[in-house]
């Protein structure tokens, strides 16, 4: 028996895409491992806009999109013991793994080949996932995070995918004291990036071409903001960076990227965590841009479990809150329109009103 009505704004029409229309859906067989959880808040991605505006292939229909959920637990399955009823969770972009693989034994249970996003993916069952502009979910309980009681919802909501998703680089290529960190693109993501990578200890180092973000960058505590814009920006940097994190989600072939890696430091690494639309890969490069300084590219993909409860912690224990702007769900449409033209700052929380 099922505590929650499952019904949510959803996508039924991709011409019209941020034209959601409440509607019912099936949940997921709830199964051992399951915790079914009553939304409050739900952030909203650019990974929303993407996928509404169909730009990641064409999505499932119809869909409801969301996957920076937070809410309470209504039923718990037989297997669960880190959870009970009534107690504050979160839920960020996956929803499920094998539990088998080696990913997910070690700890990179995001990285599994099997793993279920929270929306527009299909459950063993056949059930399409659907996401967080809804009243509940069913996640597995490796995908369900605890919530500091100091942490309110509304602030915790994004840190479930925007904040995870810069958290995770930061902390696996070792950002802390004596550490340069740049931030490329100060949205969502990349003003997660500059908060936590202040509280880790490191000295950062924003990028942004958005002269009006350049106030609020220095209240986020960016040590140094550079403007992109201007000619050769990258030239006194040249060997600098120990850590580049960008969160650019769109490239063109004319994107400098050999100018961004001419900033790091020996062996120093830019690593992307923005997903363009398919059809922008990154920039070709020479092996001449790597020569230099012997850097390294890479990605990075959400976060584990892991992950999420270290970020917590950091997030409880230095007061780390993020920049958001809260509306009921009802204003999606306005909210998903702010954010695919990049006028919001810095992030978008719906709260629930349907029951
Ligand atoms: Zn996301
Ligand atoms: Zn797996």
């Amino acid at each position: 028996m099922s505590a929650v009505e499952f019904k949510g704004y959803a996508l039924t029409d991709p011409s019209r895409w941020n034209d959601l229309k409440v509607s019912s859906f099936q949940p997921k067989t709830f199964a051992p491992d399951d915790v079914e959880i009553a939304i409050t808040h739900c952030g909203v991605c650019g990974s929303d806009v993407h996928t509404l505006t169909q730009g990641w292939g064409e999505s499932k229909l119809p869909l409801v999109v969301g996957h920076e959920i937070i809410g309470h637990v209504t039923r718990v399955g037989d297997k669960v013991k880190e959870f009970k009823k009534g107690d504050r969770v979160g839920v960020g972009a996956k929803i499920g793994s094998c539990m088998q693989c080696r990913p997910c034994k070690s700890d990179y249970e995001n990285y599994c080949p099997k793993s279920i996003s929270t929306y527009n993916s299909e459950y063993p069952d056949g059930v399409v996932s659907q996401g967080g502009y809804a009243t509940a979910i069913r996640a597995h309980q490796q995908f369900v995070f605890p919530i500091p009681d100091e942490i309110e919802s509304r602030d915790a909501a994004s840190m479930m995918c925007a904040g995870l998703t810069v958290y995770s680089p930061l902390k696996t290529y070792g950002t802390g004291p004596g550490k340069k960190v740049g931030i490329m693109g100060i949205g969502g993501l990349g003003h997660y990036a500059v908060l936590w990578a202040k509280a880790m200890g490191a000295e950062v180092y924003a990028f942004t071409h958005d002269k009006s973000k350049m106030g609020d960058i220095k209240k986020m505590g960016a040590d140094h903001i550079i403007n992109t814009e201007e000619k050769d920006f990258f030239k006194p940097l040249a060997n600098t960076l120990d850590l580049i994190v960008s969160t650019r989600d769109v490239f063109s072939p004319d994107t400098p990227l050999s100018d961004y890696l001419s900033m790091l430091f020996v062996h120093g690494k830019f690593i992307t965590v923005g997903i363009p639309d398919a059809n922008q890969p990154l920039p070709s490069l020479h092996p001449f841009s790597f020569a230099s300084n012997g850097c390294l590219i890479g990605g990075s993909s959400i976060g584990s479990k892991k992950d999420a409860l270290d970020m917590l912690e950091l997030a409880r224990k230095k007061n780390v809150r993020p920049w958001i702007e809260e509306m009921p769900m009802k204003d999606v449409g306005k909210a998903l329109q702010n954010v695919k033209a990049n006028k919001v700052r810095y992030r978008y929380v719906l709260t629930q009103d349907l029951n």
